[in-house]
């Protein structure tokens, strides 16, 4: 059985090409980059070219890169590191409610520490409202916080316009590009972002690696302590071979994006309009507009994500209900449910993303088993029963013809009771027994015709 991976915004095979950069550095270039003699100086020369690969790709200096244990460190240093350096302005911030958790657990951190974090909602295809960036921003606010591209449905943000508001306000405007690195070009200067979080493993570089850009002039403090590396910015030996790749895979993500982004926006249509002809009652979220080709998100009805994924998984395929870290925990999605679903829709949510790997011919396939799976789980879908049921227990809801016609059989009814009460007394008065209704009265008329 042949296996189909569309779960690339969770994590990316490594590239050949990024393995082969990194081999000596994990053989022979094992000096440790912050030593001086010559088996440190190959370390470092490593590490140097990596940064400008990097810096030079988004359009920053090189001293303004900054390698990190990956993604979730970088958001946590650049929250919790501007936050703590700037309290003479204020202490607010902002971000989204659909930031990933690295996000917003700094966040959550902040407010215990005594910080105002004010969490922007999103509108129902998980897109901010540059007007309440502006609404919610005030002269304490030290920093807003806004990814550039959501993880669980792929809505684009419109950064630039919410960095121009951030720069009329003077606050620090950082960026979680994690999963925009391999969807669009990225120039930080065109974005207009002070600070901006990078991973590797989302572009088949390795897993535990990442960057953090700090535009130069930014107030921001050390977030691991405990060495002079980073241009004794962050402590900790540097992991040189991660590093080495990393600067290999942007190297590659650069060359390549353009096909690449082709690429996945023939695959991703592909498979949208084959799950939109192919299965009843499905939802596509996230911005039409302003969404990443890599990531199609798709709520079935009636159907629990959980088993489906199960289901597909058998078949060998891999997806996945939204964010990486969140797919394994049972925790419903604080992005689609900030995006007003419903818990049934929640649950009923798959992420399928894409990479250039992919063929139409496993598109087909998948689409192939997707459609008896859903068949299979939607016959005995507790989320289905749950709904029919709820419909029953609901009181009716009448129509003003119904209502008409109650009316009516009340009113007849009515009569029916008045002409008894006069027949029982006229029956009193001649002696005679007394008919039971007002049909069983004309019973009798139709015998005497029989007879
Ligand atoms: N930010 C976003 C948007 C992500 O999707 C992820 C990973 O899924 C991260 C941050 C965390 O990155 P890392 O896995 O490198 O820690």
């Amino acid at each position: 059985m042949k296996r189909i991976y569309l779960d690339s915004a969770a994590t990316t095979m490594l590239s050949g090409e990024v393995l082969q950069e990194m081999m000596p550095y994990m053989t022979s270039i094992y000096g440790n980059s912050n030593s001086l003699h010559s088996f440190g100086r190959e370390a470092v020369a490593g590490v140097d070219k990596a940064r400008d690969i990097i810096a030079n790709y988004i359009g920053a200096k090189s001293n303004e890169v900054f390698f990190t244990s990956g993604g979730t460190e970088a958001n946590n240093w650049a929250i919790r590191g501007v936050a703590h350096a700037n309290v003479k302005k204020g202490k607010h911030i902002i971000t989204s409610s659909i930031e990933h958790h690295s996000v917003l657990d700094a966040c959550k951190q902040l407010e215990k520490e005594g910080f105002e974090v004010t969490y922007l909602p999103v509108d129902e295809t998980g897109l901010v409202s540059v007007s309440d960036v502006l609404h919610e921003i005030r002269p304490t606010t030290v920093l807003v916080s806004i990814m550039a591209v959501n993880n669980e449905v792929g809505t684009i943000q419109n950064i630039r316009a919410i960095s121009e508001t951030v720069k009329f306000y003077g606050a620090y405007f950082h960026v979680d590009a994690v999963q925009a690195l391999g969807a669009m070009p990225i120039n930080v200067d065109d974005l207009g972002v002070d600070l901006m979080t990078m991973s590797a493993h989302k572009i088949h570089g390795p897993k535990g690696a990442g960057a953090l850009y700090i535009r130069n002039g930014v107030k921001i403090d050390k977030f691991m302590l405990g060495g002079e590396q980073e241009m004794n910015r962050r402590g900790g030996t540097v992991n040189v071979p991660a590093v080495v790749g990393f600067g290999k895979a942007v190297e590659l993500n650069a060359r390549d994006l353009a096909f690449k982004d082709k690429k996945l926006y023939e695959l991703s249509t592909y498979f949208i309009n084959k799950i939109q002809y192919e299965i009843e009652d499905i939802k596509i979220n996230g911005n039409p507009r302003q969404k990443s080709n890599a990531i199609v998100s798709v709520t079935f009805d009636g159907i629990e994500g959980e088993n489906l994924i199960a289901l597909l998984d058998m078949e060998g395929i891999a997806v996945s209900t939204g964010s990486a870290c969140a797919s394994g925990s049972l925790e419903k999605s604080h992005v689609l449910a900030a995006m007003g679903m419903t818990d049934d829709e929640i649950s009923g949510t798959i992420r399928f993303s894409f990479d250039i790997d992919v063929t139409k011919s496993d598109i087909d396939t998948v689409v192939r088993v997707l459609c008896e799976c859903v068949e299979k789980l939607r016959k005995n879908s507790p989320i289905k029963t749950r709904k029919k049921n709820a419909v029953q227990e609901e009181a009716p809801v009448e129509t003003k013809k119904e209502k008409t016609i109650k009316a009516s059989e009340t009113k007849v009814e009515a009569n029916k009771k008045t002409e008894k009460k006069k027949e029982e007394k006229v029956a009193k008065k001649q002696d005679k027994p007394v008919e039971k209704t007002v049909e069983n009265k004309k019973a009798p008329k139709s015998k005497k015709k029989e007879k």
